[in-house]
């Protein structure tokens, strides 16, 4: 168990006062951060490229700077771009501009946790990582609601880290709601177990449940509709958080109740545990991040993304949502194009697998 978990009382924003908090990306995360602070009575700064997001930044009455001149200008950063080019960007734009004794904050502990960014010893190192996307990180902090985080001080350079990081996590809203402390590497499994074990072992469930049905002659509408395009099973998630796991259980019929509870023994010898410590022990030993780094991981997410988009779930849904009047996304996904043949050589016969696991969907 955690020791505490933080709230709002725990932050204190005048820690903050006269510093200049620059944040790195405006997309998901950085928008939604940044209008939060600011809202919060502190002052912002915007370090972006020249394009679209420069442009919405803009329009929201940002001042918007280069990334290498944001990080001079500013005493605390929040680095809110992709994970994957966040290396790149600290080597190239941060490390030579941002002053000693400054914080560096991250929303994730991808980097950190797996060495791929090793930052000074001269900067705090702080984790904010919210448990909410970026447009919740907003409305919560409208609504005053809140959204739980997971923080961290992993380096102490100014000797005020820690009453900085509940400062920021109060102006951003998250104290509102609570804030517990786990270290990066805690939170960067976390995330990462949740997205390679919990995700696909429930879509195989998910599609499993779906052809059985419809191989047994139901209508494809139905179907979908029955197993999530109703919106049902995301109202059940929302009650399991709001109420409880089983407690959630008296939103529906007593029939739905027993049927529930009675046949769910069925499936209490599902093969999971072992694939799912097999994943666990991938990610903590830092192997998948290693596997993450490399040409040919790059090019095999390119197969796999190109061969989910030709599954026949996939084409079924497409047509169900014509149907429906639903919003169609169009995935007109092209075949990449490979142009290093060893790269192609060296994951050829991981993509035949992938190729046929894919018929399945
Ligand atoms: P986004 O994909 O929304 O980031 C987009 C921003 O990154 C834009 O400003 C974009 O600007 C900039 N960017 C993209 N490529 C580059 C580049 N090569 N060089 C410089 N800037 C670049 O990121 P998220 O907000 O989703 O994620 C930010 C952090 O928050 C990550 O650490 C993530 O793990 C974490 N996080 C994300 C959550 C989410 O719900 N998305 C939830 C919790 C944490 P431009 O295109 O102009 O370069």
């Amino acid at each position: 168990m955690v020791k505490k978990i933080f709230t709002d009382d725990d932050g204190k924003l005048d820690v903050l006062s006269d510093l200049t908090i620059g944040v790195i990306g405006y997309g998901n995360q950085g928008r939604a951060q940044a209008l939060n602070m600011r809202d919060s009575g502190l002052k912002i700064i915007i370090g972006n490229k020249k394009d679209e997001f420069k442009r919405i930044a803009e329009s929201d009455c940002f001042d918007v700077f280069s990334i290498d001149e944001a990080a001079k200008l500013s005493d605390i950063l929040f680095l809110l771009i992709p994970d994957e080019i966040m290396k790149e960007v600290y080597e190239k734009n941060i490390e030579d501009n941002f002053k000693e004794n400054g914080a560096l904050v991250f929303a994730s502990g991808y980097n950190i946790a797996f060495n791929i960014i090793k930052p000074s010893k001269n900067y705090d190192i702080l984790l904010i990582a919210p448990r909410m996307i970026g447009r919740g990180v907003r409305e919560r902090y409208l609504t005053k609601e809140g959204f739980y985080s997971f923080i961290h001080v992993e380096n102490d350079s100014s000797g005020k880290a820690t009453d900085i990081l509940l400062a920021l996590c109060k102006s951003i809203g998250t104290l509102t709601k609570g804030a517990i402390d786990v270290s990066f590497k805690q939170e960067a499994v976390l995330d990462l177990f949740n997205e390679q074990a919990f995700g696909p072992a429930f879509g195989r469930v998910l599609l499993t449940s779906i052809y059985t049905l419809i191989d047994a002659g139901y209508p494809e509408e139905a179907v979908l509709i029955e197993m999530f395009m109703s919106e049902e099973m995301s109202y059940t998630y929302k009650k399991m958080a709001q109420v409880g796991l089983v407690k959630q259980v008296e939103f529906h019929s007593q029939t739905s109740q027993y049927g529930a509870m009675s046949r769910g023994i069925k499936f209490r010898k599902l093969p999971l545990k072992e694939t799912m410590k097999e994943i666990l022990e991938n990610i903590e030993s830092g192997n998948f991040a290693e596997e993450w780094k490399k040409k040919t991981s790059k090019a095999k997410f390119e197969f796999i993304k190109f061969f989910a988009t030709k599954t026949r779930i996939n084409r079924l849904e497409q047509e169900v949502r014509k149907k429906l009047k639903m919003k169609v996304i169009d995935d007109d996904y092209q075949e990449p194009t490979i142009t290093d043949p060893s790269v192609l050589k060296e994951i050829k016969t991981e993509l035949d697998e992938f190729e046929k696991y894919f018929q399945d969907f």
